[in-house]
């Protein structure tokens, strides 16, 4: 650990509510050791009311680079100067670069996203897709898949009908997609669905680790194919329940480590300019996860 830091050490962190099961200063903090540069990076717990202060500190503290999670990811873009055309279109950040003075918000998420999918391009192109959940994650799911994988349809499964219904409007205004449907929770939705689908993407809490690690988003009654690819966007545990019974059943898996590794990866990039070295930091971080 570098213990010399001085008045030109890049400062980068991470902004959120609560902070303390992020996996992000392990990741960053391990890319600064394995390239040997002169950055560090923090966690901030901040509350909503001190959101704008902490903001503008990064001006003040001339911090380079900012992380930002939940619950800030659309809140905090009326603080920034600007914002990248996919924070743009998505309405939220994950990350704010300091560019002499002026902050400027990205979501890289998409990134996450593009670089987990990009080595199945071709198997997805012209087919469906189902999406559960209709949160922040599933609106940079949606954005990726309409700019770069071509898909014939996408089909939301969410709890809450309405939230499904506007995400299907807003990405049909913003982005002049109309093959997108929004469906209840409900069995038979989910079947049809899922049987026309090469690819399922779980963007809900459902199999995180602890609380919800048990748990499987779909009925475990509906068996996957080898035609199929299955993508959890939860990170922890590396295997969830949904992945476990998709690889039994022939289908491919996509973990959301790649993706959360990934993201950083160009949040980094954007800071810092330098290439994070994200075979090694996959296989550090991966260790300390539950398997
Ligand atoms: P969010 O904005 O809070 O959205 C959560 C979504 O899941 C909502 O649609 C919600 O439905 C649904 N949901 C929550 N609990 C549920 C339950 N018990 N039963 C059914 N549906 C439920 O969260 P988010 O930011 O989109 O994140 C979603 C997941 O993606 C999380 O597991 C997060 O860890 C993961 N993620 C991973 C990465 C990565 O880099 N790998 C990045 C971002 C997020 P309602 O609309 O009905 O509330």
């Amino acid at each position: 650990m570098n213990n010399s830091f001085h008045k030109d050490t890049v400062i980068l962190g991470l902004i959120g509510k609560p902070i303390s099961h992020s996996y992000s200063p392990l990741i960053y903090n391990i890319t600064i050791e394995l390239k040997k540069l002169d950055c560090i990076y923090l966690p901030f717990e901040v509350t909503e009311k001190q959101l704008k202060n902490a903001i503008n500190g990064m001006i003040a503290y001339n911090i380079k680079g900012l992380n930002i999670t939940i619950p800030y990811k659309e809140s905090v873009t009326k603080y920034l100067d600007g914002l990248s055309e996919e924070a743009s279109i998505i309405g939220a950040v994950n990350t704010i670069s300091n560019i002499a003075g002026k902050l400027i918000g990205f979501n890289t998420d998409t990134h996450g996203i593009y670089e987990s999918l990009l080595p199945y391009a071709l198997q997805l192109s012209n087919k469906s897709v189902t999406l559960l959940g209709a949160g922040g994650a599933s609106r940079a799911v949606i954005y990726t898949l309409i700019k770069y994988f071509n898909p014939s349809s996408i089909s939301i499964i969410n709890r809450t009908a309405q939230k499904g219904e506007e995400l299907c409007n807003y990405f049909t205004d913003k982005m002049g997609y109309h093959s997108i449907s929004s469906h209840s929770f409900n069995d038979s939705a989910i079947r049809d669905s899922l049987n026309s689908s090469a690819l399922i993407i779980n963007a809900t809490p459902i199999g995180m680790y602890p609380g919800n690690a048990d748990l499987h988003p779909l009925m475990e009654t509906y068996s996957f194919t080898n035609e199929q690819i299955v993508f959890d966007l939860i990170y922890n545990p590396h295997m969830t329940r949904l992945l476990t019974k998709a690889s039994k059943e022939g289908a491919e898996i996509i973990s959301g480590l790649k993706m959360l590794i990934c993201q950083a990866a160009k949040s980094f990039e954007i800071w810092t300019g330098e290439i994070m070295p994200v075979e090694d930091v996959f296989k550090s971080v991966k260790y300390m996860l539950i398997e």
